[in-house]
C-alpha cells in the first residue's frame, strides 16, 4: 500500500488546484468528491437508493441528481441530510479505499477529503493531513467567483465547516495558498519531494 497523504481544506480554498499540480508530479489523486459526483451521476451506484429515500423529485430529467436542489433540503433539514449521508458516505468510504488500494504503481496517493477534520472518518486511513490554507477573504471571493454564490451563500457553507485555527491545527503540513499560482506550484516542489522521501523510506506512518 502506497503512503497515503490526505488534502484536506475549506471551500474554494484550491484543493482541486493544488491537486491538479501534485499530479503533474506524478502523485496518484483520490478525491472523494469526484467521487460523490460519480456515484450520483445519471445512472451512479447511489442513485437508486437516493430515489427510494427521497422520492423522484429529487433526480434531474436525465436521472442524476439534482444537487442543488438536495443542498437546499438538507441545509433546511437535519434528519434528510442525515438520511442522505448514510447512503452516500460508506459508499463514499468503500470507493476511495479501492482507487487507493489500485494506486500503487504511483509513489503515493493524495486523498482528497473537504471535510476531512470535520469528519474524522478517514483519519485513520491517511498518514498525514495537508492543509490548504487560505485567508477568509480570499475564500468567499474564490467560492463567489467560480459557482456564483452570493457571499452570504458562501459564509453559510462556511459556517458548516472548521474554523481555520481548528485545520490549523489538526494539520501534519500546511501549503499557503493566499498568494499568487506560482508561490503555490513552489512550495508543492517541496512537498512533492519530502512525500517521495517518506515514500522511499517506506513509512507508511508517514511521520517526518
Ligand atoms: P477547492 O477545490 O478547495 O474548492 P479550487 O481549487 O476549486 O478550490 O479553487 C477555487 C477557485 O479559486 C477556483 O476557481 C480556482 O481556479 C481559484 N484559485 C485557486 N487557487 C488560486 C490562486 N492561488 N490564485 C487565484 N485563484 C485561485
Amino acid at each position: 500500500m502506497s503512503l497515503i497523504v490526505g488534502l484536506t481544506g475549506g471551500i474554494g480554498s484550491g484543493k482541486t488546484t493544488v491537486a491538479g499540480f501534485f499530479a503533474e508530479l506524478g502523485a496518484a489523486i483520490v478525491d472523494t468528491d469526484a467521487i460523490a459526483h460519480e456515484l450520483t451521476s445519471a445512472r451512479g451506484a447511489a442513485m437508486p437508493a437516493i430515489a427510494a429515500a427521497f422520492g423522484g423529485a429529487v433526480l434531474r430529467q436525465d436521472g442524476s441528481l439534482d444537487r442543488a436542489l438536495m443542498r437546499r433540503l438538507c441545509f433546511s433539514d437535519p434528519a434528510k441530510r442525515k438520511s442522505l449521508e448514510s447512503i452516500l458516505h460508506p459508499m463514499i468510504r468503500g470507493e476511495s479505499a479501492a482507487r487507493c488500494r489500485r494506486a500503487d504503481h504511483a509513489p503515493y496517493v493524495l486523498l482528497v477529503v473537504p471535510l476531512l477534520i470535520e469528519s474524522g472518518a478517514y483519519r485513520e486511513h491517511v498518514a498525514r493531513i495537508l492543509l490548504v490554507d487560505c485567508d477568509e477573504a480570499r475564500q468567499i471571493e474564490r467560492v463567489m467567483a467560480r459557482s456564483g454564490l452570493s457571499e452570504k451563500e458562501a459564509r453559510d457553507i462556511m459556517a458548516t465547516q472548521a474554523s481555520r485555527a481548528e485545520r490549523l491545527a489538526a494539520a501534519d503540513d500546511v501549503l499557503s495558498n493566499s498568494g499568487a499560482p506560482g508561490e503555490l506550484q513552489r512550495d508543492i516542489l517541496a512537498l512533492h519531494r519530502r512525500y517521495l522521501e517518506l515514500a522511499r523510506r517506506g513509512d507508511a506512518s508517514g511521520r517526518a
